[in-house]
This record gives C-alpha cells, sequence and structure tokens, in this order.
C-alpha cells in the first residue's frame, strides 16, 4: 500500500473549522497515514499567528514583564478549537505546564516549539491517531546543525510502530534535551524528514495557495499555476524569491527520491504542484517554467587589459570577498572584464575596505560598484531544447523600454537571469510572462 506524508501548514489549523476541513482530506486517503502540522496560523488578515505570540511570551518574560494576559490568548486559542469541535480533551495541564516552563526560562526554541507540540497533541486526538513528539525522533548535532543519520535511523523505527501518527513540526532535541526549533517555517523540514523516514510515496504539503504560481500574483495579476516543476527548477526560483515551501524542506527528500505535492486545503480537488526530481519529456504548457526576482544587489566591477591572460585574477578577487566572509551571486565576465554580483547588505561598512583589498591584490585599470540592481530569474527545463529563449527574453525585456544591465546564463541552461534597474524590476517581469505565458 502507498504511504503518504502530509503536513498541514498554519493557515491550514488556524482553527476549528480548518481542523474538520483537515480531517476529512486525512481520511480521505488511507495512504495518509503520517502527519505533521504547524501550529495554529492567522484566521484573518490582521491576526496573530500562535508561533508570533509565544515568541512575544519568550520577550516578555526576558524583560520580566507579565505574560498572563498574553498567554490567556493562546490558552483561548487552543480551547476555541478544542470546544468548537466538540471534542471531550482536556489541555489545561499541559497548558499550565507550558507556561510554567516558559517562566522557569526553557529557552525561546522551547516556547516557539510549543505551538506545533499543543497543537499535534489535539490534532492526535481529533483524529484518533499516535502522537509521537518530535523530541524523541528529530536530533540536531552538538553544533546546532541537524542530524540527519540519527534522526532516520530512530524516527524510522518509531513510525514502523504506528499505523497512523501525527508528529509536530518545526522543532526535535539537541544532545543535552534542550528543545531547538528549525528556521521560521520549518514545519515544511520535518514534512519532509519524516517523508523520508517512512520511505514514503508522496509528500504532500498542504497550505493556503494551489501550488506554485507561474509569476508572483503581487506583481502579475492571476498568474498561471505551474502542474510540475523539478527540485533544480525550484532551487532556482526560491532563491529568486519565489516561496511557498521552506528551502531546506527540499533536501531529505530529494535525496530519496519522494515528489513533493503542494496543495490547498480550502481547494482539495485542485491537483496543486507537484515537485519531482526529474521529467523524463519536457512536458510544460510553456517553454518556461515560472520567474522571480528579487532587489537589492550591488555589482562590483573589474576591469583590466589582458585580463583573461593573468593566471590567479578571478581567485584573488574571490579570496578578497571571501576574507570579508562576503558570498557572491553571480559572476558574469568578459575577456577584460568581470562582474561580481552581490546582496547591497553584505557590503555594508566594508565598500572602502574591499575595493582597497582589490586594488591591492590585482591591480585593475577601474574598479567600481554600482547599487540598486535587481534581478530576474527565467527558469525552465524546456529551455535546454527551445532555440531562441534568450533572444525572446531580451527583446520582451527592450521592447519594455527596459536597459538590460546584466546577463547571466547558467552552464545548466534551466535559468537566465538578467539585471535590471529597481525601478524596471516589475516592467521587466511583466513583460517576460506576457512574452511566454499570456
Ligand atoms: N510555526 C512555525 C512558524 O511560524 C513553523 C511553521 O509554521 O512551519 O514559523
Amino acid at each position: 500500500m502507498q504511504v503518504k506524508v502530509v503536513k498541514f501548514g498554519g493557515s491550514s489549523l488556524a482553527d476549528a473549522e480548518h481542523f474538520r476541513q483537515v480531517a476529512s482530506i486525512i481520511k480521505a486517503d488511507p495512504a495518509r497515514r503520517y502527519v505533521v502540522p504547524s501550529a495554529p496560523g492567522k484566521r484573518h488578515k490582521d491576526d496573530t499567528k500562535v508561533t508570533d505570540m509565544l515568541y512575544s511570551c519568550y520577550e516578555k518574560i526576558r524583560n520580566h514583564e507579565n505574560i498572563d494576559e498574553l498567554y490567556e490568548q493562546i490558552k483561548a486559542r487552543y480551547n476555541g478549537i478544542i470546544a468548537d469541535l466538540g471534542m471531550n480533551f482536556d489541555i489545561s495541564g499541559e497548558l499550565e505546564y507550558v507556561k510554567n516552563a516558559m517562566m522557569h526560562r526553557s529557552g525561546r526554541d522551547f516556547a516557539a516549539s510549543r505551538g506545533e507540540y499543543l497543537n499535534g497533541l489535539i490534532l492526535s486526538k481529533y483524529l484518533g491517531y499516535s502522537f509521537i513528539d518530535a523530541e524523541n525522533v528529530i536530533f540536531f548535532k552538538e553544533n546546532g546543525s541537524f542530524d540527519e543519520e540519527k534522526t532516520n535511523r530512530v524516527l524510522a523505527e518509531e513510525l514502523m510502530q504506528h499505523k497512523n501518527a501525527v508528529i509536530p513540526g518545526f522543532y526535535g532535541v539537541m544532545p543535552n534535551g534542550t528543545i531547538k526549533t528549525f528556521s521560521r517555517g520549518g514545519s515544511d523540514i520535518t514534512g519532509s524528514i519524516v517523508a523520508r523516514a517512512a520511505q514514503a510515496d508522496l509528500y504532500e504539503n498542504w497550505t493556503d495557495v494551489s501550488g506554485f504560481m507561474m509569476a508572483d500574483p503581487r506583481i502579475i495579476e492571476d498568474p498561471c499555476a505551474i502542474q510540475t516543476i523539478t527540485y533544480r527548477e525550484l532551487r532556482e526560483l526560491s532563491y529568486m524569491g519565489a516561496t511557498v515551501l521552506h528551502e531546506d524542506a527540499i533536501f531529505p527528500v530529494r535525496y530519496a527520491g519522494i515528489p513533493i505535492n503542494i496543495r490547498n486545503t480550502n481547494e482539495p480537488t485542485a491537483q496543486g504542484t507537484m515537485i519531482v526530481a526529474e521529467t523524463p519529456d519536457y512536458d510544460t504548457d510553456h517553454v518556461i517554467t515560472g520567474i522571480a526576482g528579487k532587489k537589492g544587489f550591488s555589482v562590483i566591477t573589474i576591469e583590466k587589459d589582458m585580463m583573461n591572460s593573468e593566471i590567479g585574477f578571478g581567485r584573488k578577487v574571490l579570496e578578497v570577498l571571501e576574507e570579508n566572509e562576503i558570498s557572491f551571486e553571480h559572476l558574469p565576465s568578459g575577456v577584460d572584464n568581470m562582474s561580481i554580483v552581490v546582496a547591497t547588505g553584505a557590503l555594508d561598512g566594508r565598500r572602502e575596505k574591499i575595493l582597497g583589498a582589490i586594488n591591492r591584490m590585482v591591480r585593475p585599470d577601474h574598479i567600481s560598484i554600482e547599487d540598486g540592481l535587481a534581478l530576474v530569474a527565467v527558469v525552465g527545463r524546456a529551455m535546454v531544447k527551445a532555440k531562441g529563449t534568450a533572444a525572446r527574453v531580451f527583446d520582451a525585456i527592450s521592447n519594455a523600454d527596459v536597459n538590460i544591465r546584466l546577463i547571466d546564463q547558467g552552464s545548466s541552461e534551466i535559468s537566465i537571469i538578467v539585471g535590471v534597474e529597481e525601478s524596471d524590476f516589475n516592467t521587466a517581469l511583466s513583460a517576460i510572462y506576457r512574452e511566454f505565458v499570456k
């Protein structure tokens, strides 16, 4: 029989009505055996996520402020869900214990993690599933990194003992027994880890959108959804700012070859987006899979006659960045010039130092730093086969009267990166979308 791991985000578990919807999704398919919940999210635009309330509690305790009122609101969220579901379940002992533990300085991560823990308890009771506390099965190493090997071993063994189980997302345990969380949105990672340990056929990630859109809906009105995307394409798009899934959630399932299906809890019949390792064909409706982009980049341009024959030139320049702990994003270069694209924020307070060091190291004819660059990434596995894609991208941009400041096409041929003025960002993105999609 198939095994599916299903993760539900905070907006999918924000209130009792959503809990009911989630339960009906889970029960509709017996393969949905392992469930990873987030903490209750926002019920409406101005609402506060439980995780954020817990972080606030922690801050208040640190500042010796009273948390009674705030904690009552947290209690009300959980008790409200239980009451509205008509459950016969008393969580008050747990709630008191959590409050006490927070008051006794059990740490920031402990406080934040209780959102998922308490929600997991309620959901497991509601579904009639076992509850597996993530603290017993998700491990971090001494240095704070995720202990993949131990987790996979212990978790796989534990899952085998349960036909169905709920495993709260977002946290695990340090070797000394303290609770540690992943970064924000980290329940996605837990879901992926559980899918790998369960050797699942599919990791369903249920959220409040019907999958990945081809472009940011804040820029393109009602963009088309992406039906299938490869892990590599997704990496390119999420790195450039497209967010639906936590970036680190890709790795555990990617290595195990388990596809991820992004689904919409509020529209369960929509097929959402499938994230897969490889597609044998290039079965996309469009040449491109998606467009994403980000503002806030700077370009360091270095020019020197005969640069191309100077051995070690590039290494020396990059060494300067390394010494200043700056990672570079792109490195387009010509015969006698080299450009390095870095996040503008990374240069804060270090511009003069970097310029001076590069001058000393390679004695360029000219060096400059220009800010205000936005990058647009056009991503698509079908570009490998389609001729003239780059020309279409450039034409679309120049027909929209936008000046291209930089071009970078990686050797993988699944993305073309174009740099434009930040003020031209939306225009460039819309022009490319119109050219390739509609
Ligand atoms: N509740 C956590 C957060 O708000 C983790 C998650 O939702 O994935 O970041």
